[in-house]
């Protein structure tokens, strides 16, 4: 089955599986196929799909992404992908998981950030008999794939939200520092915020602020309790549409899933098939605070420098309102 797009409405879910006779539990395998095709894998050509279905019965699409001239670390695994979109779309739990290969164990990992995620199952769609139509389709649970895991239990209290509850970690911009990571350019004086000497006009400090508070906004729904440094970004395509993208920590640190990453995730699903380059993306805002000891500001930079070299990255700091993101 042909889809394009990485979310399914409930709805549409189950009138797909009616068309197929199948229970949309068995439709997710028949949807890992079309995930697949949209995965961008330039350097190993090895394409991964992930379909999972979220509590509220919409199914979450998840692809590998590769970023040729970058570390292979840098790379988005489709599991982290899929878990990604259904956050962005603001879906708490993943129940079940259709994949197209195994799990490899850094996917593994970050899944453990997920509550209950020993009983989210999965089912490995190259080890079926590819028959779509296949009454006994067998997921496991992730336990069985990790047995003896290593996670949020071990470092947190069971009081701190997990990856997809909702988080707030408030933060606000500090309005006398949150230009200091800036060119400052006494021409913009009098502006929404004065940054940079290059050329930009008022209306581009219009964008540039959509896009500082789409980035807090991100920042302060990431997931970052293990350093409590938390961070977001939002990117901006050359049409003026802005993508969110949101830290997320693994206990094993490792794993953990940057703010350009998860943005860049948000941009290829708003694209569905339609493809479209990461050089479309003209914009970029880091928010994060000033003088932690997690910091994304270098390899944000050097991300989008790579794959976006036109993108005009800033960088703005915040600061913890009374409310630390952080519990103690
Ligand atoms: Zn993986």
């Amino acid at each position: 089955m042909e889809r394009d797009r990485f979310v399914i409405e409930a709805a549409e879910a189950e009138s797909m599986a009616k068309e197929l006779g199948l229970s949309v539990l068995q439709l997710l395998p028949s949807l890992v196929k079309s995930a697949q095709k949209l995965a961008r894998p330039p350097i190993s050509k090895y394409h991964v799909g992930a379909v999972g279905l979220g509590s509220d019965g919409r199914i979450f699409f998840g692809v590998n992404l590769e970023f040729p001239g970058l570390p292979l670390h840098h790379s988005v695994h489709a599991e982290q992908f899929l878990i990604t979109n259904a956050a962005i779309n603001g879906e708490t739990q993943l129940l079940y998981i259709a994949v197209s290969s195994a799990p490899c164990g850094h996917c593994r990992q970050f899944m453990q950030e997920i509550r209950g995620a020993n009983e989210i199952k999965i089912l490995i769609t190259s080890t079926e008999t590819g028959d779509d139509r296949n009454q006994d389709l067998i997921f496991h649970p992730l336990s069985h794939f990790l047995t003896h895991p290593f996670g949020p239990d071990d470092l947190l209290g069971k009081d701190v939200p997990l990856l997809l509850e909702p988080h707030n970690n408030g933060l606000i911009f500090d309005d006398q520092n949150q230009n200091q990571n800036q060119i400052k350019d006494s021409n913009n004086v009098g502006n929404d915020f004065k940054i940079h000497s290059n050329g930009f006009h008022t209306d581009h400090d219009e964008e540039f602020s959509r896009l500082k508070n789409a980035a807090l906004e991100a920042a302060n729904k990431s997931h970052a309790p293990y350093s409590g440094c938390p961070s977001g970004v939002a990117l901006m395509d050359s049409a003026g549409k802005v993508y969110k993208g949101l830290y997320t920590e693994s206990a094993a640190y490792n794993p953990s899933l940057g703010p350009v990453q998860a943005a860049l995730v948000a941009y290829v699903a708003s694209r569905g098939g339609g493809g479209g380059g990461y050089d479309k993306i003209v914009a970029g805002v880091l928010v994060e605070k000033e003088g932690v000891m997690v910091r994304q500001e270098s390899t944000a930079k050097l991300i989008l420098e790579s794959i976006a070299p036109k993108c005009d990255f800033r960088v703005f700091n915040c600061n913890s309102s009374k409310k630390m993101c952080r519990k103690v």
